[in-house]
């Protein structure tokens, strides 16, 4: 599903999405609802037209994937923590999860605009945890 009538990737994402057999780009398109039920899960979505709100359609699927931009959800840390040009949260130090505020650790794609995968934003969720742990120690918490 997309919302407007064209893409903004880049031009050979694009065109890989749209040679590819097994995608089908419903364009001018939002999801409504996902259908499904706890027992059985998934079943399908509908969707809505974003131009013409009137038209609905219901797609059966047994997954769902939602990827909508590549921009953090970090407005509400302006102001607060130091953000990149691209509104990731700052790493103050290398290889540590410190951030602008003493005590305050960042882990996972919020700080990360690289790798964004599920084991690299694991891995710095277990650097975050044990630097605070430690830096609590340091500051004689136990
Ligand atoms: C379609 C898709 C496919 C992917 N496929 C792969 C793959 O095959 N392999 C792989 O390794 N990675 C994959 N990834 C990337 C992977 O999902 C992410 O790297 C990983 O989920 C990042 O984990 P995270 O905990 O940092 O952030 P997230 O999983 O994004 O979790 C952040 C959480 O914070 C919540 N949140 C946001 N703002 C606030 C707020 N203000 N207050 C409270 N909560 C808030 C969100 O609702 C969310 O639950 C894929 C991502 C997408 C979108």
């Amino acid at each position: 599903m997309h919302r407007r009538d064209s893409f903004r990737a880049s031009k050979i994402m694009a065109e890989r999405t749209l040679a590819n057999p097994k995608i089908e780009v419903k364009w001018n398109s939002v999801i409504d609802e996902v259908l499904g039920n706890d027992t059985q899960g998934v079943a399908g979505v509908r969707i809505r037209g974003s131009v013409d709100a009137n038209f609905t359609e219901e797609l059966a699927a047994t997954g769902y994937f939602c990827a909508i931009g590549h921009t953090p959800n970090t407005d509400f840390l302006k102001g607060q923590l130091a953000l990149t040009d691209k509104k990731y949260i700052a790493w103050t130090t290398p290889h540590r999860t410190y951030t602008s505020v003493e005590g305050v650790f960042a882990a996972g794609d919020v700080a990360d605009d690289y790798y964004r995968q599920a084991i690299t934003a694991a891995g710095s969720g277990c650097q975050a945890a044990l630097d605070a742990e430690r830096w609590l120690a340091l500051k004689g918490f136990e």
